[in-house]
């Protein structure tokens, strides 16, 4: 007798973005600007007045980031409101540039972080 096998649905996936409490205060915090310095994009509106932004975590979950605020600054999502966009975006995908200017940390200790761009360079970190 062959034994079924069932495939087991998995759970939806969960985005979770931190506790409303956690965002309202990376908003306050921010004054509703984003804060992705150095790396916004060109169409950054720089506040949130109607705009999408989101609580991005400096030290991210993989790296043991938490939902605090004080792990979160406030930054420009791009205007699709579906996944990383706009400043948020660049972020992630300028990870050693956002590492040095202090926006992107690889755990607690990143000894990269916020060192800025002129001693990235000249730590051969960055090009
Ligand atoms: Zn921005």
């Amino acid at each position: 007798m062959i034994t079924p096998r069932f495939k087991t649905s998995k759970p939806p996936r969960q985005r979770s973005t931190g506790t409303a409490e956690a965002r309202t205060a990376t908003r306050r915090n921010a004054r509703g600007r984003c804060q992705a310095d150095g790396l916004h994009v060109d169409d950054c509106p720089g506040s949130d007045l109607d705009e999408a932004f989101v609580a991005h975590r400096v030290n991210p979950g993989r790296q043991g980031g938490t939902y605090d605020p004080a792990n979160m600054i406030w930054v420009y999502n791009g205007g699709t409101g579906l996944g990383a966009g706009g400043c948020h975006q660049n972020i992630h995908s300028n990870g050693r540039l956002a590492r040095v200017l202090g926006l992107l940390s690889e755990g607690s200790d990143d000894p990269w972080h916020g060192i800025g761009i002129d001693l990235g360079r000249q730590e051969g970190f960055l090009q």
